[in-house]
């Protein structure tokens, strides 16, 4: 199992970084996870065929990782895709992203391809293809925006990951709120620990890395801001003289032990 990043931003749009963004190569399945704002224009910079993606996974529907969902399918249609398409998302906002594609008057009937939802439900399996799966947690990252819905009904949904293919796994925090997140799957087994940087402290990144013994970090989710974090991570003494934590690029391969 591998991923390759395509874009390891925050929520800040940069010319350095496309927004998070990664490919898990498991197997002969290929699977997207987010697809936020300019996400076709980063799979071409990463030489990306689009076809090539098997499936799209979406952790949370804030613009940086959901809102390029419409325009890839698009561009998937206009180069003439064939292979079916499987889309990822949680029971809790599925109904609203099938709404969001058909009102962007994307209509999946008249793709040329198939296009597969498939419903995720919090703390089950949720089986990709052979040998390839991923259990998925509700995480605390969009808690703070409860006290805005006062009337009416918003639904929350913002998970975090474990990945498993061919006997490897890895933790992906996606975006999350606080450090307690950072040990949502510390009852299971990882070697590699991907985490984003804009939502938490350094010391307790590199805290729930050593406890959970972890033996890759692998940072994204970085902002320019975020530079005093990833110092913060290699000032700690587990850091020096290692090359255990790596700080993503967009276009990075990584082999998940
Ligand atoms: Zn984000
Ligand atoms: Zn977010």
């Amino acid at each position: 199992m591998k991923i390759k990043f395509i874009g390891t931003g925050s929520g800040l749009t940069s010319l350095k970084r496309y927004h998070s963004s990664f490919i898990v190569f498991a197997g002969n399945y290929n699977l997207l996870v987010d697809a936020g704002d300019g996400i076709s224009r980063a799979l071409l910079a990463n030489y990306v065929p689009f076809k090539d993606i098997n499936g799209i996974l979406l952790s949370h529907l804030h613009p940086d990782h959901f809102s390029g969902l419409g325009a890839l399918l698009v561009q998937m249609k206009l180069t003439n895709r064939e292979n079916t398409l499987d889309i990822f998302v949680n029971q809790k906002v599925m109904g609203f992203v099938k709404k969001f594609v058909r009102q962007s008057y994307i209509f999946i009937e008249k793709m040329g391809f198939e296009i597969n939802y498939k419903t995720f439900r919090d703390g089950k399996k949720t089986n990709v293809d052979k040998e390839f799966s991923f259990y998925s947690k509700q995480n605390s990252h969009l808690d703070k925006y409860k006290q805005y819905v006062t009337a009416g009904r918003l639904r929350f949904s913002c998970n975090s990951f474990l990945f498993e293919g061919n006997a490897k796994s890895f933790f992906y925090t996606g975006d999350i709120g606080t450090a307690k997140d950072l040990y949502l799957f510390e009852d299971y087994k990882f070697n590699s620990m991907i985490t984003e940087i804009s939502h938490v402290p350094a010391d307790d990144i590199m805290d729930a890395f050593i406890q959970q013994k972890a033996k890759i970090l692998v940072l994204t989710h970085i902002s320019d801001e975020n530079q005093d974090v990833i110092a913060g991570i290699y000032r700690r003494p587990e850091a020096i003289g290692k090359h255990n934590i790596v700080t993503a690029v967009d276009g990075d391969v990584i082999e998940i032990l």
